[in-house]
């Protein structure tokens, strides 16, 4: 079913302003603006480096050769927002492009991973937020240019790299104000957020099977909203075994939140009379939603997630590991900034050791930071 919020998306705004660069950049080359924002996240060492990254699983994800990483969630992510962007009329490539580098900024080991950092870094007065963290990377961090640093991305791929999950305040963040933080982001930020939940939701309960830590039993009887569609491949392959009709559940559950997405994103901007992105900009919250009835369900399912797999023992431990390594690591090099490489001891004068420490650390892949915690050991 297709829709047209083309006006919703950056379609409907000055492309001029939305494409500008930080930097001059020689005229297109056949590609759109957005074509080559993504081309170059793809390019880049921040993104070739989420495939060392862990998604929920730690160290059990060495040990199966099929639970999600963070490129594989990623790809999961862009290709439900590019379905659903070209679906409402939206510019699929600006879409793909933020689902792309929606995660660059995560550090290793998962949430786990972020909350240590986090937690290291306030003992400082200062914060780890992972937004902000991938817009330093594409705008400092990544060196592919002779004369500047950064990637050189269009206005509207940074606005959406640090508004596509939640809203920050101008008051609070006056280095971000070129990002109309007072306003909400265009349509295809917006709907990264919920392509990212709905990735993640239907892959973690797939993993979490397949890693054994939930069972089919309690998933089919508890999780309502898996519950229904496993009913129905019952019903329709008697003969069909688990395994199967697990996977068929889980490939309609997909698909039911991806499809309510769409019209339920679509009947807001009819509702809220909403016929540009100025409008969208101007509105109070954000339209880009689940159905209530659907919001619901997958609220019980997240809740389900939580009790049963995010803070079951097994990932308890492996999550009580993260902490140790990350904070460990973060104080030993805090303490002796002379023991970073030389890249990292050089931005120890000009940001100071703790955030110099925390960039060194969010931008490792899982097996690099538990080498360094060998070495750390050992020493
Ligand atoms: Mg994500």
């Amino acid at each position: 079913m297709a829709h047209n919020l083309h006006a919703c998306g950056v379609f409907g705004e000055d492309q001029r302003l939305l494409t500008a660069r930080v930097f001059p950049a020689p005229p297109s080359d056949g590609r759109t603006a957005f074509e080559r924002d993504r081309d170059r996240i793809v390019q880049s060492r921040a993104f070739r480096r989420l495939a060392g990254k862990t998604q929920v699983f730690t160290r059990l994800a060495a040990e199966s050769d099929h639970s999600r990483n963070r490129l594989t969630h990623t790809l999961e992510v862009t290709q439900i927002a590019r379905t659903a962007a070209s679906a409402l009329g939206l510019n699929a490539d600006l879409a793909e492009a933020l689902a792309l580098v929606h995660d660059i900024g995560h550090p290793p080991f998962g949430h786990a991973g972020e909350q240590a950092l986090d937690e290291a870094l306030r003992t400082h007065g200062m914060r780890f937020d992972h937004n902000l963290h991938a817009l330093r990377i594409v705008t400092t961090f990544e060196e592919r240019y002779a004369t500047f640093r950064g990637l050189n991305l269009t206005l509207a791929v940074r606005e959406g790299i640090v508004k596509h999950s939640r809203d920050y305040s101008a008051h609070g963040h006056p280095e971000l104000a070129e990002y109309f933080l007072d306003q909400r982001p265009p349509l295809e930020a917006q709907i990264i957020d919920l392509a990212d939940e709905i990735a993640y939701l239907t892959a973690d309960i797939e993993d979490g099977l397949a890693a054994g830590i939930l069972s089919l039993d309690t998933v089919k009887d508890q999780l309502q909203l898996f519950a229904n569609f496993y009913r129905d491949a019952q019903r329709a392959y008697p003969a069909a075994e688990p395994r199967l009709l697990s996977n068929e559940a889980l490939k309609k559950t997909l698909n039911a939140l991806v499809t309510d997405l769409m019209q339920q994103t679509a009947h807001q901007v009819r509702t809220h009379g909403i016929q540009t992105l100025a409008d969208l900009r101007q509105a109070p919250n954000r339209v880009a939603q689940l159905s209530p009835p659907m919001e619901a369900k997958r609220k019980q399912a997240k809740d389900f997630l939580y009790a049963n797999l995010y803070l079951s023992p097994t990932l308890a431990a492996e999550h009580h590991h993260a902490e140790e390594v990350v904070k460990t690591l973060f104080h030993a090099w805090t303490t002796n900034p002379d023991l970073l490489p030389p890249d990292h001891f050089a931005r120890v004068r000009e940001e100071g050791a703790p955030r110099a420490v925390a960039d060194y650390i969010a931008g490792m892949t899982d097996s690099y930071i538990e080498q360094a915690w060998v070495a750390h050991k050992l020493a």
